[in-house]
C-alpha cells in the first residue's frame, strides 16, 4: 500500500511495468478504483491476427475493457465480454481468468469493412456502430461447473465500446461507475490503458484511511462521487498511455485533491485456454454427419480462434 502525496511528483526510477491492474482508493470519498495498462500482453494477442487497424483498435478496447471489469468483481474462474452485432465486425470476444491470463479475437465480413473505409485509407480512430450495426454486449462470470452465472447485457449504442459500457452502469443506480480506455498503435506495437471508478452505495470503508467515508450522508457520498467522476474524465489518452509516466503519478495528477491510496499491482499476461483435448471434445460432439463434411483424409483440421493455433484431429 502506497499513500500518494498529494504536492510530491512521484519519481520512481526504473522502468514503469506494463501489463497491470492498479488498485487504488480514494481517501475523501472511498470510492474504490482500477488503473490498467497493457503493452506487450496486448500486442501479444494482435499479432497473432493480422486484423484491420478498426478492428485491432475494437480489439484493444475490447481486452482492456475486461481487464478493468473483471479486476472489480469477486470471483474465481472466468469474465467473458462478448458482442454480437449484424455489421461488418460480428464478434468482438475477450476473457480474462482469476490468474490474469487474458486473450481476445474478432470475427468480421472483410467486404463489407472494405466500404466503411475511407477511400483515403487513413485510419483514425472507429465509430462503434458503423463497424458493429445493431447489436448488444454480454458480460458473463463463469465460475465452473454447478454455480450460477453472472450475465449483464447492454445495447451496442454509442460512438465507442466504452461508451456502450458506459450507458449499462448509468441504468444502474446501485453500481455507478465511470470508465476511461485508450488504445493506441505506435511504433509497431500496441498499447492500451483504462482508469475505472466505482461507487457501491452500501460499501463500509475498512481501511483507516478513508474510515471518514462511513460517517457521511447519502448526498455527500453523491456529490463525492460526481466530483470524482469529473476528475477522471480529465485524463487524456497521452496520459494513460505515456510509458514513462509513472501509474502513481498519472493518479497524483488527477486525484490529488482527494488522497490516493494504491495498492499492489497485480500482473496479466497473453495466454490461451485452448487445447487439443478441447478441440477432441468439440469433434466427439459432432453428428457423423457433420464429421464426415468436416473431414479430409480422415483429419478435422480447426483453428483456435483466439490465438490461430491449428489442431489435426483424426476421425
Ligand atoms: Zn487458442
Amino acid at each position: 500500500m502506497t499513500k500518494i502525496a498529494n504536492d510530491n511528483p512521484v519519481q520512481e526510477d526504473g522502468k514503469v511495468e506494463d501489463n497491470i491492474i492498479l488498485p487504488f482508493q480514494l481517501q475523501e470519498s472511498g470510492l474504490r478504483g482500477r488503473f490498467v495498462r497493457l503493452g506487450s500482453a496486448l500486442n501479444d494477442i494482435l499479432k497473432l491476427h493480422d486484423y484491420p487497424d478498426a478492428v485491432s483498435h475494437m480489439v484493444a478496447d475490447t481486452v482492456t475493457l475486461t481487464t478493468a471489469l473483471s479486476s472489480m468483481l469477486k470471483y474465481e474462474g472466468i469474465f467473458t465480454l462478448q458482442t454480437s452485432s449484424k455489421g461488418a465486425v460480428k464478434t468482438l470476444v475477450s476473457d480474462i481468468q482469476t490468474n490474469g491470463a487474458i486473450r481476445g479475437c474478432a470475427t468480421f465480413d472483410k467486404d463489407n469493412l472494405k466500404d466503411i473505409k475511407k477511400s483515403d485509407g487513413a485510419y483514425d480512430g472507429y465509430k462503434l456502430n458503423d463497424l458493429t450495426g445493431e447489436g448488444y454486449i454480454a458480460f458473463t462470470v463463469d465460475q465452473g461447473a454447478h454455480t450460477e452465472r453472472y450475465q449483464g447485457i447492454v445495447a451496442l449504442e454509442g460512438e465507442t465500446l466504452q461508451e456502450a459500457i458506459a450507458h449499462y452502469f448509468e441504468q444502474s443506480e446501485q453500481l455507478r461507475t465511470s470508465l476511461y480506455v485508450a488504445s493506441r498503435y505506435t511504433d509497431g506495437e500496441w498499447r492500451s490503458g483504462a482508469l475505472m471508478l466505482q461507487y457501491l452505495p452500501d460499501d463500509h470503508a475498512d481501511n483507516v484511511d478513508v474510515v471518514a467515508f462511513n460517517e457521511k450522508s447519502e448526498s455527500e457520498r453523491k456529490e463525492d462521487w460526481h466530483r470524482s467522476k469529473t476528475l477522471l474524465q480529465t485524463c487524456t489518452d497521452d496520459e494513460i498511455l505515456d510509458m514513462d509516466l509513472h501509474p502513481h503519478e498519472l493518479l497524483r495528477r488527477l486525484f490529488h485533491e482527494e488522497g490516493v491510496i494504491a495498492y499492489d499491482t497485480k500482473p496479466v499476461h497473453h495466454e490461451c485456454r485452448c487445447s487439443k483435448e478441447k478441440v477432441e471434445d468439440v469433434v466427439a460432439g459432432l453428428s457423423e454427419d457433420d464429421k464426415s463434411h468436416a473431414a479430409q483424409n480422415g483429419e478435422i483440421k480447426m483453428t483456435c480462434e483466439f490465438c490461430s493455433k491449428t489442431y489435426t484431429i483424426k476421425v
